[in-house]
């Protein structure tokens, strides 16, 4: 694989970063993550928004212009021959030469660098069997909006979910449902509507969540962002997740709770259809 670090396209293990770099000592870093579908981006100029976002809220420096972002993304998907899957950008705040919690002067460059990851996603097998879900607490910090690096309690909660035979974990705090542990959490409650949890500094701002929410209007779906607990979402209709790497993967249990039957519901395959349309729409040569 050809690898991009600050500024160069090189092979993955000639890549090298200092051991002194605040991503590595601090999770002094943000990322993003974009779906790559027939060769190019999906959604990116939203991804690109919120790494502007998150680097703000951190007081960290882009290392150059968005557009010139999507270029250097776009060449690095043609150096590597992706069709299908997703490129990972990251920026640290650098290597200031030592482990000192200030921040380092504005002579330190960040940290940029970016690999792709092939994958399906349109016939991912999960999308259709659907997966089990246990919940676990959400013990992340209080600015989820912020897409940092900072990563080990979701790692803990699909650990977790990995050993009470299950494939990820949703996160609970104060009885509701924030989201998953790296993606946004939707039911489909009772009385048929979609229900998802508004924006707010306890969850990221997920762009598929942005695009689904903008889809179901589009298509009549009755939708209702509001909070939801744990036991609504055991007793829901249907569950399931959104992200740019998943796109909708139905949930077939909850805490050893069959959903719907243990079959993905009509709704969330209906909403992935159409999100899939969109998708290949928007990347079609
Ligand atoms: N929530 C969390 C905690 C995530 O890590 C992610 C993505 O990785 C999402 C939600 C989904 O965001 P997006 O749709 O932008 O991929």
């Amino acid at each position: 694989r050809t690898v991009y670090l600050n500024g160069e396209f090189i092979a993955e293990q000639d890549a090298k970063v200092s051991v002194f770099d605040r991503g590595f000592l601090f999770a002094d870093a943000v990322y993003e993550v974009s779906a790559v579908l027939n060769g190019r981006l999906l959604d990116n100029a939203a991804h690109l928004a919120r790494l502007s976002r998150s680097c703000q809220a951190l007081n960290l420096r882009l290392p150059c212009q968005p557009e010139d972002i999507e270029a250097l993304q776009n060449r690095l998907i043609a150096e590597n021959s992706l069709q299908e899957g997703a490129i990972y950008l990251q920026i640290s705040r650098g290597n200031s030469g030592d482990r000192d919690f200030d921040f380092p002067g504005e002579s330190v460059e960040p940290t940029f660098l970016m690999f792709t990851q092939a994958r399906p996603l349109i016939d991912h097998p999960k999308s259709k069997t659907g997966i089990r879900m246990v919940s676990v607490e959400d013990i992340r910090w209080q600015r989820r909006d912020i897409k940092t690096v900072g990563l080990l309690a979701p790692c803990l909660a699909k650990e977790y979910a990995h050993r009470h035979d299950a494939d990820d974990a949703l996160l609970v705090e104060n009885g509701l449902i924030t989201e998953a542990s790296s993606s946004n959490a939707w039911i489909v409650d009772a009385e048929g509507t979609l229900v998802t949890r508004p924006l707010s500094t306890h969850i990221l701002h997920g762009i598929t969540r942005q695009a689904l929410l903008a889809l179901a209007k589009q298509h009549d779906i009755r939708l209702e962002e509001r909070p939801f607990t744990l036991e609504e979402a055991m007793n829901a209709r249907e569950v399931f997740i959104s992200s740019a790497t998943t796109f909708i993967w139905p949930v077939i249990s909850l805490n050893g709770k069959v959903i719907g039957g243990g079959v993905p519901g009509p709704v969330t395959g209906k909403l992935r259809e159409i999100y899939v349309a969109e998708a290949m729409r928007a990347t079609a040569g």
